[in-house]
């Protein structure tokens, strides 16, 4: 990709983004192969006046070969320096940039057991240190094609060609593409301001899904909760910050433990580095209880089975079926986008900052309210052309949210 381009992009990254101050620290987390991008992040970084920035490469291939080389024992060791450096993070609070390039099927072939026994090991231990520093820091998750991303997406066109092409759609679902990016993003950011507000106005008991590829789905909301979208404030600091860039969704966490009926997946989910396809879920009590795929059924059932919040809900999101993700017409294989093209769930970890007056209540007060708690937060898609959904408010109204995919206000 052009440079100039390049240098756009990282500039709505740095400044719309995490919207660096001046003498903060950076972490960006990338893949090996997206160094003319990082280059640009380092140089808007530093000409926004951080203090430091930090690169963290990685790496599918090596991922791939640790897993399956070495011993669970081996892949779950966490060294003392890694412990000191969650204190120092906590402490300094830098901003996180982070890159997604993976190939949705990068760890294809791995032992799943091996992944999600490896995951219930670390999981616990950098558990607290993420809880300490939620919602108090800038962070932002962009996406940059790698090859084998690219060739998931267009396998028909040649690699070079598939990654332009990629290109081009990312760029253009973040605004990025235009004269004044910055400027377009904050127009958008704006818009999905409007409809968060008004969603949360209307005091929603529960919602009803339906759809006629078989969605007959309830789930319920908590009193005193909000619709997020777009960017939002850090505690403490402050400071405005978009977490993602594209983005088009309206969510809120729904109580863990109230839901009822069943939904059906409308895209493919990348989890864990392979794909789950044509899936369902059924809930009771707020819990998933049964599920079915097509591809990958094994695969969710290990993660609905990762902790004790796995299977209840983190996340309800409310995504236009003619947003402008999905009007591209392209099937990402990748989380950002895809749920940006669809309404969406997501099992487990719930947001506390969807809860009003969050920042005054402990952690037990929080659950106790209904937001759900678990190591994995993981989006699936039930968006499709005809869903209906319903609102029912907890004075008795019953509104309209969306009329065959789309928003009925
Ligand atoms: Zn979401």
């Amino acid at each position: 990709m052009k440079k100039s381009v390049l240098r756009k992009y990282a500039q709505l990254a740095v400044k719309a983004g995490i919207n660096i101050q001046k003498g903060q620290d950076v972490i960006i987390v990338a893949g090996v192969d997206q160094e003319d991008l990082v280059v640009c992040l380092v140089e808007e970084c530093y000409k926004n006046k951080a203090n430091s920035v930090e690169v963290r490469w990685q790496s599918d291939r090596c991922t791939k070969v640790a897993y399956k080389k070495a011993s669970v024992k081996s892949l779950s060791y966490v060294p003392e320096w890694r412990i000191e450096k969650e204190k120092e993070i906590n402490r300094r609070l830098p901003c996180l940039i982070y890159v997604e390039s993976s190939d949705p099927d990068a760890l294809k072939g791995v032992n799943q057991s091996k992944l999600a026994q490896v995951h219930k090991n670390i999981a616990p231990i950098f558990k607290p240190f993420r809880e300490e520093r939620e919602n108090k820091y800038q962070w932002l998750v962009i996406g940059a094609p790698s090859k084998a991303w690219a060739k998931k997406v267009f396998p028909e066109l040649s690699p070079k060609q598939a990654v332009n092409k990629l290109w081009e759609a990312i760029l253009k679902t973040s605004h990025a593409d235009n004269d004044d990016p910055i400027a377009a993003w904050t127009k958008h950011d704006n818009d999905l301001k409007k409809r968060s507000t008004y969603l949360s106005s209307l005091n929603l008991d529960y919602l009803h899904y339906e759809s006629s590829n078989g969605t007959n789905f309830k789930v319920w909301l908590i009193e005193n909760s909000k619709f997020i979208a777009g960017g939002e404030n850090t505690l403490g600091s402050n400071i405005y910050f978009n977490p993602n860039i594209p983005t088009e969704e309206c969510f809120t966490s729904p109580i863990s433990g109230k839901a009822e009926g069943i939904v059906y997946s409308t895209k493919p989910l990348s989890y864990q580095g392979e794909l789950i396809e044509d899936f369902s879920i059924r809930f009771k009590d707020g819990k998933a209880v049964e599920v079915h795929a097509k591809k990958g059924e094994e695969l969710l059932k290990h993660m609905i089975s990762m902790d004790e919040g796995a299977c209840k809900l983190g996340e309800v999101a409310l995504v236009p079926y003619d947003s402008p993700i999905n009007n591209t017409g392209i099937l990402f294989f990748n989380t950002l986008y895809d749920e940006n093209a669809a309404c969406h769930l997501a099992l487990g970890l719930g947001f506390n900052n969807t809860l009003i007056g969050f920042e005054k209540m402990t952690k037990e007060e929080i659950r106790k309210k209904g937001i759900n708690d678990s190591s994995i937060h993981v989006d699936f898609m039930i968006g499709s052309k005809d869903l209906n959904i319903t609102g029912y408010t907890r004075d008795g109204k019953v509104v309209p949210i969306f009329k065959n995919g789309n928003w009925a206000f």
